[in-house]
């Protein structure tokens, strides 16, 4: 198991992508599927501490930043970029060649910034370690040297969920009484 060092490597891009997809969730209290989108788009100051370099987005525009939210977040799970790339075949963005990176370009709508953040992801190498847990689907970041964490906070850390910890902890229950249960073998 790696240390949790090196959090600082995470740019804000990802942690607002984070923030971003984690505007639906399930929280811990009431275990309940929860939409945030609209209160959050509802609040300049709330939406500016979570999500500051994606323009909060009018009534209008909101509908649209929900489907993408849906989208993106099927693409995590599924650990694919498909719905991404249909995203960007209608919502095409502007590569620019700078004096040493490639600069995206487009529209300045929240869907647009979303889009071209994924794509400055993928081309970072990032987008592969968002992950969506399989128990309590909170997106997170895997910080792992081969990118083989499954669970969210195994840590119990930010998120304030430890699913890691439950699953490793119900998997040596379950071998202790798999031990118990078959004789002679102590
Ligand atoms: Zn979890």
């Amino acid at each position: 198991m790696g240390k949790q060092a090196g959090a600082t490597v995470v740019g804000p891009q990802v942690e607002e992508m984070r923030a971003f997809l984690n505007t639906w969730l399930i929280p811990n209290d009431t275990r309940e599927e929860t939409e945030t989108l609209p209160d959050l788009a509802g609040s300049a100051q709330a939406w500016s501490q979570a999500l500051a370099h994606v323009p909060r987005p009018r009534p209008d525009e909101l509908p649209d930043l929900r489907r993408l939210r849906d989208d993106l977040r099927a693409d995590v799970t599924d650990h694919a970029s498909g719905r991404l790339d249909d995203w960007l075949a209608r919502r095409p963005q502007t590569v620019r060649v700078g004096e040493d990176e490639l600069r995206l370009e487009g529209p300045s709508g929240p869907v647009d910034v979303v889009l071209r953040d994924a794509v400055q992801l993928v081309l970072a190498g990032r987008w592969n370690r968002l992950k969506a847990c399989p128990d309590c689907r909170w997106v997170f970041y895997d910080q792992s040297r081969n990118n083989t964490r499954a669970w969210c906070s195994m840590y119990a850390n930010e998120t304030g969920r430890a699913c890691g910890s439950i699953a490793k902890v119900r998997r040596m229950r379950q071998a202790q009484r798999e031990r118990a249960a078959a004789p002679g073998t102590q």
